[in-house]
């Protein structure tokens, strides 16, 4: 339990205080800090008592979540690896990534825009339904295309790219996004963040540069392990690398304990 005054609003009045303002079931409000507010046309929203949302959220061990940076990189369709490097050839993988069964594959291509292309860029494994191209907005600028931000899978409406291997040439009508960033989660760590596969979360990186991510897409499977996925443009603007931490702070646009 909290008493809340007047005071303490009027010192949290320069930072802006949320309209509802969320306050635990089990806090007081003084009398002149109930004015204060209604007079400010602030209403009240009862949360859940402090002590139930405590032990998860206090708890900085518990909400530290590691980062993995990608880079600019191609899924390939069956058809289209074929067309790249040949008839029934295999991508080889080269390096394991953090999600199970998912591979960096020894294999490059290069990708040609009408401002400039990208040599050198890594396919990942296995093979999936559509090609899918994803890059940072700096490697727009260097193609002279900007794809919208999106999940990985919702290619509808996107720009294509073209795409250039050892034996061949494709050309995408529609595929090339900035992967929108997101977290994966085993349903253990869901439960333990307080979350579910669709939610949005709010994380903040330490350092030299403090950022907030503030709709990080949540993915629930058994078959992923926790990790936070970047492209290098948000990772170097926070000064973030693979295997950093960062921490929850909030969900769904709220910050905890605010
Ligand atoms: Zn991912």
């Amino acid at each position: 339990m909290a008493l809340i005054t007047e005071t303490q609003l009027r010192a949290r009045l320069a930072g802006g205080i949320p309209n509802p303002l969320p306050v635990a079931e089990d806090d007081k409000l003084t009398p002149a800090a109930a004015d204060f507010l209604r007079s400010r046309g602030i209403e009240v929203k009862r949360t859940p008592s402090r002590a139930a949302n405590a032990r998860p959220f206090d708890s900085d061990e518990d909400l530290g979540i590691p980062v993995g940076v990608s880079a600019r990189h191609v899924h390939l369709s069956p058809e289209h690896a074929e067309a790249l490097f040949g008839p029934g050839y295999a991508l080889t993988p080269h390096r394991e990534l953090s999600q199970r069964g998912q591979f960096a594959a020894m294999e490059t291509v290069t990708l040609v825009g009408p401002k400039g292309y990208l040599p050198g860029v890594r396919i990942l494994g296995p093979s999936r339904g559509a090609s899918q191209v994803e890059i940072s907005r700096t490697d727009g600028y260097a193609l002279g295309i900007q794809p919208p931000v999106r999940l990985s899978g919702r290619l509808q409406g996107t720009p294509g790219v073209t795409i250039v291997g050892a034996r061949g040439t494709v050309v995408l009508n529609e595929g090339l996004i900035v992967a929108k960033n997101h977290v994966h989660m085993s349903p253990e760590d869901a439960s333990r963040f307080r979350v579910a596969s669709g939610d949005s979360i709010i994380v903040r990186t330490s350092g030299d540069r403090p950022v907030w991510f503030a709709d990080v897409v949540v993915r629930v499977s058994p078959a992923y392990s926790l990790d936070l996925h970047l492209d290098t443009d948000e990772a170097n603007a926070a000064s973030l690398r693979t295997g950093d931490t960062v921490r929850m702070i909030g969900k769904n646009g709220e910050i905890r304990g605010a």
